[in-house]
């Protein structure tokens, strides 16, 4: 080719890649240009932190409290906690929620010496869902720019700090734990890895996160494989239906946090990984760290029903029951 052609045409790609280089990474503000849904007036990003509640937001069987205690042992309760502007896709009165804690516990119950996780339950022996709306966008939650320190604050530690905070909405607070189906999504810390749920161990509150950052639903077009849209952050699945008792990798991830908060596994467990912080003996071990969804303590020697001397043992835990 002539070099004639040749020079102006590399010349000419060279700029377009620094153009693209550009505006996807360095100055990105182009793309607030494109209209957004406006935010609802009640969203407030810059007050204090509150809980809300928007018209549309009043349904029938929907409870913005905990309910009163059918028994005064330890629960774990659930919440649906959602961002203000955040879209209602209703996981509590569609029994979502209530149907993938089910579906936990008919594993568990499986794979246990027949106990079960002791959630907090209505009259009805369902699962008892709180639905909190906070003042504060997904933006607010994220915490892209703000801060003086710059320090960027975790998702989970404001979710946790809002619950904390509102203590009055619980019955037993002391006795309870909580797991929380946020709508919305962690921060990013690897480019290729999504935060799908998130748990302190021995700590009191642990989060499913509904949505992944770069897997937000964008249409009616992006359609998975069950013919759901998606909603997820987990790969290919999505918290079960009515009825449905599937143990699928959305369910794999609550439990595998919900077991963090009650001590799992145990420091003192024989094959835990560099961090301390899950077992490395079988990759299908809901305590791998990426939640395995066929054992219960592969050879019950980290966590459960083990025998190792003055070592906590989940069997024992006071948030377990007889099935
Ligand atoms: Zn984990």
């Amino acid at each position: 080719m002539h070099r004639y052609f040749l020079i102006p045409m590399i010349g000419f790609f060279i700029i377009i890649c620094f153009l693209v280089i550009y505006l996807q990474f360095i100055n990105e503000d182009w793309k607030f240009l494109v209209p957004k849904t406006p935010i609802p007036e009640i969203c407030d990003d810059m007050s204090e932190v509150k809980l809300i509640t928007h018209d549309n937001d009043y349904l029938e069987k929907r409870e913005f409290r905990d309910k009163k205690d059918i028994m005064n042992n330890n629960q774990i309760h659930a919440i649906y906690m959602l961002p203000c502007e955040r879209e209602d896709r209703k996981f509590d009165v569609n029994l979502n929620i209530h149907s993938s804690l089910l579906a936990i516990n008919k594993w568990f119950a499986d794979k246990s010496d027949d106990q079960i996780l002791s959630f907090d339950l209505n009259d009805k022996q369902r699962i008892d869902v709180t639905f909190l709306r906070v003042n504060k966008t997904m933006d607010w939650f994220d915490n892209k720019k703000e801060d003086k320190n710059s320090i960027r604050i975790d998702v989970s530690e404001k979710i946790k700090k809002i619950i904390l905070t509102n203590k009055d909405y619980f019955y037993n607070f002391a006795n309870k734990k909580f797991i929380i189906f946020f709508e919305g999504w962690e921060r990013r810390k690897y480019i290729n890895f999504d935060i799908c749920g998130k748990a302190d161990f021995n700590g009191k509150i642990s989060i499913y996160y509904t949505y992944s950052r770069f897997k937000k639903y964008v249409g009616n077009d992006i359609i998975l494989k069950n013919k759901k849209r998606i909603f997820t952050c987990t790969k290919n699945d999505h918290l079960n239906d009515k009825d449905d008792l599937k143990f699928g990798d959305a369910e794999a991830t609550i439990l595998h946090e919900i077991l963090h908060t009650l001590g799992a596994p145990s420091k003192c467990g024989k094959n835990l990984d560099k961090q301390n912080s899950h077992v490395s003996d079988n990759s299908d071990d809901i305590m791998h760290k990426e939640s395995g969804n066929l054992y219960l303590d592969y050879n019950n020697d980290d966590y459960y029903n083990h025998n190792i001397k003055e070592c906590d043992d989940l069997k024992k835990n006071k948030y377990l029951i007889p099935n």
